[in-house]
């Protein structure tokens, strides 16, 4: 790089999670020949968590060509089946948000009718005993690929979010991207098109470039500092604005599920991975003060905290877009949502892809590419939104000042409509595109308590003999499937060759 060098096709600011799978992304798929620079500084670091995935992960390490057993060894990560929510709707209850399917439908009408049917006539069991996922994540098993019964078991992973960055930096300087170490001090807009121009480094360097990624976590220094895009703050729904992380030494069960278990005034996590579980308690800082949230945490670890406890402050919400002029925001400086549902990694990727299915030739991006995006982008978050915000609203911990709080919130009008359709008709409306699946927010409606009043009279037309039949031999078939499974801990053993 040198001052008078021609600009770059994509200059990357930020090498967290999201530049590097950005980087990985633009060197897999930009023409031959496409220069790509990223820039990051040690100095500053990255926000250093993100642990829990979703199963579309596998899109992206797919598309990249990354194998799979190698990916595990080298971000010491596990296997995730679901989550399991601990106290969200009341101390000592335990539901869980688990990928895949739950029970089966009959014809074209979905599960969740026959079992609205079967708990009003008192048959239905917890819905526990029809998800194979979380038949599995309780017992501790895991196994890639089909079952005997040839039932599909997706699962996603935990893993060390910044050895999967070391990783993909590996993978992206191997094929071409260059890597500068150094501080952004400014951003020099173009003057007539208010586009960005060059990234000023210290040590009197510029890096020029066509287009730019702003990837610098929180900070957000190319789309909120220099382009001034605005940041729609959501934290009167998603109140929760710091974070305390600290590892731990390995210890309890290795579950092949993320734990997120409800606190006085917010939520703490837990993730296994081969050398360590990840821990971190979310918290509104209007509930609970800073000292009282590392006296929690460390009183719930399950071994010795490892290193310093690492405080993390922020507020929920997004950039008003996420496209500007030749910008894209990807990870935290396009916005956060807290990681309840883990989809931080996620937006990342999807982002990645929708940029790459409208890839503006040479800089130059069309409007309508970028409206589209926008709009896009916007969607996906939003309903990610009100999902995180289903958790707390349905909640039933009266007394406690936060989760009273969040319970009496007013709540978007797109969330309240998916409500009313549930509770009249067990009814779940899903556009397309929307990230979280009917079966997801089944899950989370019924763990948190929302009652379903009505159901679809087609489940009528099951006799109630055949239904009680169906629903004993879906959880007869799912324990027989499970039985055979191995442990998690020696099945990634055995297929990573970690332990
Ligand atoms: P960062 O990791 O902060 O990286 C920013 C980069 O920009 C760094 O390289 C830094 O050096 C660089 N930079 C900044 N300023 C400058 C400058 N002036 N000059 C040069 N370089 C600069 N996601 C999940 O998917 N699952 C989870 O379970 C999850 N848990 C989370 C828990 C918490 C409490 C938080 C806060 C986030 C969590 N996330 C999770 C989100 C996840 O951590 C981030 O989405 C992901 O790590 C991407 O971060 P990032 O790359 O955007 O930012």
């Amino acid at each position: 790089m040198t001052t008078a060098s021609a600009p770059y096709d994509f200059v990357i600011a930020g090498g967290g999670t999201a530049g590097w799978m950005c980087a990985a992304a633009l060197a897999r798929f930009t023409p031959p020949g496409s220069r790509i620079a990223l820039v990051e500084s040690e100095a500053i670091g990255t926000v250093g968590v993100g642990e829990a995935t979703i199963p579309q992960i596998h899109l992206f390490n797919g598309a990249l060509g990354l194998d799979e057993a190698e990916f595990l060894r080298e971000t010491k990560g596990s296997f995730k089946l679901g989550i399991s929510f601990d106290g969200w709707l009341r101390e000592g209850e335990s539901y869980m948000h688990a990928f895949g399917n739950v029970g089966r439908a009959l014809g074209t009408l979905p599960f969740q009718h026959y079992w609205l049917r079967a708990k009003r006539l008192g048959l239905a069991k917890p819905l526990q005993r029809y998800s194979l996922n979380e038949l599995a994540a309780r017992t501790m098993r895991m196994q890639r690929g089909r079952t005997q019964a040839g039932q599909e078991m997706p699962y996603a992973y935990h893993f060390d979010a910044g050895l999967y960055a070391n990783y993909l930096r590996r993978y992206a300087e191997a094929r071409g991207v260059e890597r500068v170490e150094g501080v952004i001090e400014h951003v020099a807009l173009d003057g007539e098109s208010g586009a960005i121009a060059a990234l000023r480094l210290d040590g009197n360097r510029e890096l020029p470039g066509r287009f730019f990624f702003d990837c610098t976590g929180f900070r957000a220094l190319l789309i909120g500092e220099a382009l001034g895009t605005g940041f729609d703050d959501w934290s009167h729904v998603l109140p929760c604005d710091r974070a305390m992380a600290v590892p731990c030494a390995g210890g309890g069960d290795f579950t092949p599920f993320t734990r997120s278990i409800a606190r006085q005034a917010g939520w703490q996590w837990r993730i296994p991975l081969q050398h360590r579980i990840g821990n971190g308690l979310v918290y509104s800082s209007a509930h609970l003060s800073d000292d009282e949230a590392s006296a929690t945490l460390l009183a719930n670890l399950d071994g010795e905290p490892q290193g310093d406890l690492r405080p993390i402050r922020f507020t929920t919400g997004k950039r008003r877009v996420h496209w500007q002029a030749n910008c894209l925001a990807l990870g935290l400086a396009a916005g956060f949502m807290e990681p309840l549902e883990s989809t931080s990694i996620h937006l990342v990727q999807s982002a990645i892809s929708r940029f790459l299915a409208v890839m503006p030739a040479e800089g130059e991006a069309s409007p309508a590419a970028r409206d589209w995006f926008n709009g896009q982008a916007a969607f996906e978050w939003e309903r990610i939104r009100d999902f995180l915000i289903l958790h707390y609203t349905a909640n039933r911990r009266e007394g406690e000042p936060f989760w009273d709080h969040v319970r009496h919130m007013a709540l978007p009008e797109t969330l309240v409509a998916k409500l009313a359709l549930w509770r009249e008709a067990g009814f779940i409306h899903r556009e397309h595109e929307e990230l979280f699946t009917e079966v997801g927010w089944f899950q989370v409606l019924a763990g948190q308590g929302v009652e379903a009043e009505g159901y679809n009279p087609l489940a009528d037309a099951l006799p109630e003999a055949d239904l009680a039949a169906m629903l004993a031999q879906t959880e007869a078939a799912l324990v027989e499937q499970v039985k055979p499974m191995p442990r998690h801990l020696d099945f990634l053993a055995d297929y990573v060759g970690a332990q």
